[in-house]
C-alpha cells in the first residue's frame, strides 16, 4: 500500500462532494492535505474530472516542490499549495473551488458580509480575504495569496474562486461550502429587491464567534 493512503482516499472524496455541491464543475479547483509526520503533501492531479479519479491518480509532493509520485502532473495550483502548508505548520489541508455565487460578488467588487451565521462561525467572524487581480498558478502569485490571506481562513481569487484553508480536508471543505451559501444567500436577497439586505445583530454575530473560538475554529 502506497503512504498516505487514506489520505489519498478522502481527496477524491472531498473533491467529488465538492462537484456533487456545485463548488467545482468536471476537473476544475484542486485539493490537497499533509501527510503527517513529514514534508509532504498530496494534491489532486491537474485537468483530471473527479467523477473517475481514484486514490491511485493523486500526487505525492515535497515541501520543496519536487514531485515524489506522479501517475500525472500535479495541480496547475501547485504553488499556493505549497505556500499555505510552508507559511503555517497548522494547516493541513486546502481547498480551491470555483463556486459560482462567490465568483460573482467579487466580480463586481463586493465581498461578503457575515449575512449567515454558519459562514460567520466556519471563518470565526473574520470573513474572507482578496487576493491581487492577477494570472494564477505561479510563485508569484502564491507569494502574493499567502500574505493577502493573513490570519484569515480563505482568500477569494476575483474572478476565479476561493481558496480555503483548514486544519483537516473537512474543515477546509466545510468553510468552502458555508463562504458559497452564504454568497448565493447574499445574492439571491439583492436579486430579489435590489438593496443590501440585513444582516444578523451584532449580539448574535459575536455569540457565533464565541462559539467558533470555544471550537477551535479560531486556528486554520
Ligand atoms: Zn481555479
Amino acid at each position: 500500500m502506497v503512504d498516505g493512503w487514506p489520505l489519498r482516499h478522502d481527496l477524491v472524496e472531498v473533491a467529488q462532494r465538492c462537484e456533487a455541491y456545485g463548488l467545482v464543475l468536471r476537473s476544475q479547483g484542486n485539493f490537497s492535505v499533509r501527510i503527517p509526520e513529514g514534508n509532504r503533501i498530496l494534491i489532486t492531479p491537474t485537468g483530471r474530472p473527479y467523477s473517475t479519479m481514484r486514490p491511485g491518480d493523486i500526487v505525492e509532493v515535497e515541501l520543496d516542490g519536487r514531485v515524489l509520485r506522479a501517475p500525472h502532473a500535479p495541480s496547475y495550483e501547485l504553488p499556493v499549495h505549497l505556500a499555505a502548508y510552508r507559511a503555517d505548520p497548522r494547516i493541513g489541508a486546502c481547498a480551491h473551488t470555483e463556486p459560482p455565487h462567490i465568483n460573482a460578488l467579487y466580480a463586481l467588487n463586493k465581498s461578503l458580509p457575515n449575512v449567515l451565521g454558519n459562514f460567520i462561525y466556519a471563518f470565526a467572524g473574520r470573513g474572507l480575504a482578496v487576493g491581487p487581480r492577477m494570472k494564477s498558478g505561479t510563485p508569484a502569485f502564491a507569494t502574493a495569496n499567502i500574505e493577502a490571506l493573513g490570519d484569515r481562513f480563505g482568500i477569494v481569487w476575483p474572478n476565479h474562486g476561493l481558496f480555503c484553508i483548514g486544519r483537516t480536508l473537512e474543515v477546509a471543505f466545510i468553510r468552502s461550502l458555508h463562504a458559497e451559501q452564504a454568497a448565493q444567500v447574499y445574492y439571491l436577497a439583492i436579486a430579489l429587491n435590489g438593496r443590501e439586505p440585513l444582516l444578523l445583530p451584532n449580539e448574535e454575530q459575536e455569540q457565533y464567534v464565541r462559539a467558533a473560538q470555544a471550537d477551535g475554529w479560531d486556528a486554520p
